[in-house]
């Protein structure tokens, strides 16, 4: 069902996630847009799947122990979609002046240490790695102790910004697993319906043959400065239908690059 309202349309659906289904909305402007404006949009339903995949864990007496303070993930190799590193910088480009520099530094400040740890290359091609070798380039990062870029005195200065992953990865596991890397020792939570992967086969589909999808956070100002491609606009509820789709497995490859 969808109500419209000061030129926005408001879409109602009922989603599976796990073994019950949640009632959800998405609003998103009544107009033509490109995916990457929609991304806020995606963070907020993003919440919602998350918030009813907590509720069912906690039923199943796994309760999530992530908390305010606790930013151990913060300083592993953090993977965000392209769309969504255009919708980053896009973030950054908006922030006063003092504030966009001090970021604009602290990644390059990371790159550096990359880049003094031999990893530059590594780390750039690393979405094109099988999944043991980016774990193993995953844990020599982690092992440099490097802050994300929007870490600030411990808590993320983008929050509501933040990619899907960081909003997605919610572990139920003793919080010192995450501090010592241990892989084999950290649970996550159990949540059936992610959008991550999502905004990933997206990003390849609107980038072409040579997109992987996603790359490292600390490469996304950079990827967006010098990504050429200009996307295409649709109406966001053809978005907002095409990520469900996708979510939901009603879409399998079929998706043609607009
Ligand atoms: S974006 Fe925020 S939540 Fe994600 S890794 Fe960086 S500081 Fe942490």
């Amino acid at each position: 069902m969808k109500t419209k309202s000061k030129a926005k349309l408001t879409a109602n659906f009922d989603l599976k996630i796990g073994d019950e289904v949640a009632s959800l909305s998405a609003t998103v402007p009544d107009q033509k847009v490109t995916v990457s404006e929609l991304i806020p949009v995606y963070q907020l339903l993003a919440n919602d799947i998350v918030s009813h995949s907590i509720v069912q864990s906690a039923k199943a007496g796994k309760n999530i122990s992530c908390k305010a303070g606790c930013s151990a993930c913060c300083t592993q190799a953090v993977p965000v979609s392209e769309l969504e590193a255009l919708h980053l910088a896009k973030v950054v480009k908006s922030m006063p002046e003092h504030r966009q520099k001090r970021i604009r530094q602290r990644f390059a400040d990371t790159q550096a240490a990359i880049a003094a740890a031999g990893l530059t290359q590594p780390m750039q091609e690393i979405a094109k790695l099988d999944k043991k070798s980016r774990n193993a380039l995953g844990v020599k990062y982690y092992s440099l102790k490097l802050d994300c870029p929007f870490l600030e005195d411990k808590r993320c200065s983008i929050y509501s910004d933040r990619p899907l992953e960081c909003r997605e990865f919610v572990v139920t596991s003793d919080p010192k697993h995450c501090i010592e890397l241990n892989p084999q020792e950290i649970t996550h939570l159990d949540s059936k319906l992610r959008l991550t992967p999502v905004l990933r086969t997206q990003s390849q589909e609107l980038f072409g043959k040579k997109s992987s999808g996603w790359m490292l956070l600390v490469n996304c100002l950079d990827w967006a400065k010098t990504n050429k491609t200009r996307l295409k606009k649709k109406s966001a509820m053809f978005w907002l239908q095409d990520l469900i789709d996708l979510a939901t497995n009603r879409k399998v490859n079929s998706h043609k690059t607009p």
